[in-house]
């Protein structure tokens, strides 16, 4: 049950408000909490409130923790940087993957599915602000990129997400937000239907701009250890 002075319960009303004045459905907003230095036991408690989706940064934790949380039905989804290899465990133990950000490990990922698990839902992941240090594709390489993956049979391309820089601004978070809409809107390509956008500190920005993902980590589970 979900108590409602939760994190939990707090962080749905805030998306429900920032969903209201964007005109949109709140349900169309989907939160994917991010469990990445927080414990199984914090991941079990948000499951008995009811949330479901989770995602992890780090392969080695990530199925660690999977192996301690088997018996519940988690749909588990990747956002970090990908070594490539790592994409064989990345491939296996997941169901989504939001930083997929190029072709040698979209290839891999889509060899390395084990069939049973049907096609694996990818994002990819754009640099919107242009930062060196950054992972993703940049926007003038990403039309090559939507095309590789669009072919592989391993994989089923959903959308596009971003990690812009923090900003402590609405309208400069709004803008990165609205660079990740505009691309997506210009692809024109009806695989790519979500935006993966938005943490604890700019998730209203990135509902404004029409985030379908959410992901959050310490506004729900606290500070990382
Ligand atoms: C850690 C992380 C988040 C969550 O960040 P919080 O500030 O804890 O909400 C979201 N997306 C990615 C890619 C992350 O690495």
């Amino acid at each position: 049950m979900t108590e409602p002075d939760s994190p939990l319960a707090q962080l749905h009303r805030q998306i429900a408000q920032a969903a209201e004045t964007a005109g949109r459905r709140a349900a169309d907003v989907a939160l994917l909490a991010v469990g990445k230095r927080q414990s199984p036991t914090a991941i079990r408690a948000l499951f008995e409130q009811g949330q479901r989706a989770f995602a992890e940064n780090y392969v080695q934790e990530a199925l660690a923790k999977q192996a301690l949380l088997a018996d519940i039905d988690i749909v588990w989804h990747f956002i970090g940087r990908i070594q490539r290899n790592k994409t064989r465990d990345i491939a296996a133990h997941f169901d989504w993957v939001h930083t997929v950000d190029r072709a040698e490990v979209a290839e891999r990922l889509s060899a390395q599915r084990p069939p049973a698990r049907g096609p694996l839902n990818c994002l990819i992941e754009v640099n919107v602000s242009g930062e060196a240090s950054k992972g993703g594709v940049s926007p003038e390489a990403l039309p090559a990129l939507v095309a590789i993956m669009n072919a592989l049979p391993g994989l089923r391309l959903r959308g596009l997400m971003c990690l812009p820089a923090p900003s402590p601004n609405l309208d400069a978070q709004r803008a990165a937000f609205r660079q990740l809409r505009l691309l997506r809107d210009q692809m024109g390509d009806p695989a790519l239907s979500l935006l993966s956008m938005g943490t604890s500190s700019d998730f209203a920005a990135a509902i404004l701009e029409g985030a379908d993902i959410v992901r959050i980590g310490t506004a729900l589970f606290g500070a990382r250890s």
